[in-house]
């Protein structure tokens, strides 16, 4: 079977862990500190701050814009629950906005439209390895004087007019197993902004300015050297990597485009994609298609089968996102990470061509 998801784990990484590990600093020391100012060069920013996950990054962005109970935070429906879930944990109410659904990203009108003198963020998700419409999203920030957090979790490297997601406005990345880089489990905060980094660093330290002396309540969402090693020689290669899920996802663009029934992934013509899942819409039968494709082989995945206003944790949301929930019954995620070999795209394509001109 090929899988939807494979991390790729060389010597490089095992060499630079095995130097954290005889080096006696397994906690966060010198190889965070790389992997922080590595990153922060690599999205363009002044700062970047490592933390243990992709939630912890969006929990801290928020608490560090000083988020709290009364206040709301916009999201779109159409994402992963981290997103929504990091309003809940300051005691804040995310207000779920609908999606283009050409892009699955968060449409600005329906953005605006639930704008309210509560709303204190915006979290546009550059959702699948695309950017957001991040410039609408920058305007309307400034004109309502609210924040602007980017949860690039599947966006690392991925650029709107030549700029890299994250450097917008708050951006916060995720290095679980399954991104387009990974750490094991890790995060990170990126930010222009010297106070929000210096609050960030605080925060993730136990508030701790001195050697023992704490300002602040704090948290430990510190990264390991460990992770930080498997990270910096990770970054070195997601531009080979992005190149890679290119390459597949032209391929099956090419060959599965004029296909009845299939929609394959739309580019907006500003931004260049880095396919963290290439995903295309069927107009029905999603769920038979599922099947029959791993019967051929192929692994697949729906993300996501369920938009956040329908979720039980968020049963009592009556907000209605109609275009979050008919995506939600039609999109499915096809293989194009790098470690699908030549052979197996060419697989792919012909097993979905095979299941849908019957
Ligand atoms: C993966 C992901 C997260 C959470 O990151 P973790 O590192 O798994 O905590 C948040 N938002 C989105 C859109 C994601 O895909």
């Amino acid at each position: 079977m090929i899988p939807i998801a494979k991390p790729l784990i060389e010597q490089d990484e095992i060499d630079n862990v095995v130097s954290v590990l005889k080096s006696g600093q397994l906690a966060q020391g010198r190889w965070v500190e790389e992997f922080e100012n590595e990153f922060a060069k690599y999205i363009g920013v002044e700062y970047a701050i490592a933390v243990v996950n992709g939630t912890v990054a969006l929990d801290l962005a928020l608490k560090a814009l000083n988020i709290k109970a009364g206040d709301e935070v916009i999201v779109p429906a159409f994402t992963f629950i981290a997103t929504a879930n990091t309003a809940l944990f300051q005691g804040a109410k995310p207000i779920f906005a609908d999606i283009d659904e050409r892009t699955f990203n968060l449409d600005p009108e329906s953005v605006k439209e639930r704008i309210t003198p509560k709303t204190k963020a915006i979290i546009p998700v550059h959702l699948f390895g695309q950017a957001a419409d991040i410039q609408a999203f920058v305007d309307i920030t400034e004109d309502h004087r609210i924040a602007l957090v980017e949860d690039c979790a599947q966006a690392h490297g991925a650029r709107y007019k030549g700029k890299r997601a994250g450097g917008f406005g708050i951006g916060t990345f995720s290095f679980y197993g399954t991104k387009n880089m990974t750490t094991g489990e890790g995060g990170m905060i990126t930010t222009n902004n010297e106070t929000i980094a210096k609050r960030l660093r605080l925060l993730r330290n136990h508030g701790q300015s001195e050697k023992y002396l704490h300002t602040e309540l704090g948290y430990n969402y510190r990264m390991t050297n460990i992770a930080a090693a498997i990270g910096i020689c990770q970054l070195k290669k997601l531009d080979r990597w992005n190149g890679e899920r290119r390459k597949n996802a032209k391929y099956l663009d090419g060959k599965l485009k004029d296909i009845r029934g299939l929609t394959v992934p739309y580019v907006a013509p500003h931004n260049e994609h880095v396919y963290h899942q290439y995903v295309v819409k069927l107009g029905k039968d999603r769920d038979k298609i599922k099947e029959e494709l791993a019967t051929k082989g192929v692994g697949t995945a729906v993300h996501y089968p369920i938009p956040l206003n329908k979720q039980p944790v968020y049963s009592k949301e009556k907000t209605e996102c109609p275009v979050s929930e008919r995506m939600a019954t039609q999109v499915l995620s096809l293989p194009v990470h790098p470690a699908v070999t030549e052979e197996q795209i060419v697989q792919v394509a012909k097993a979905v061509e095979e299941v849908l001109i019957r």
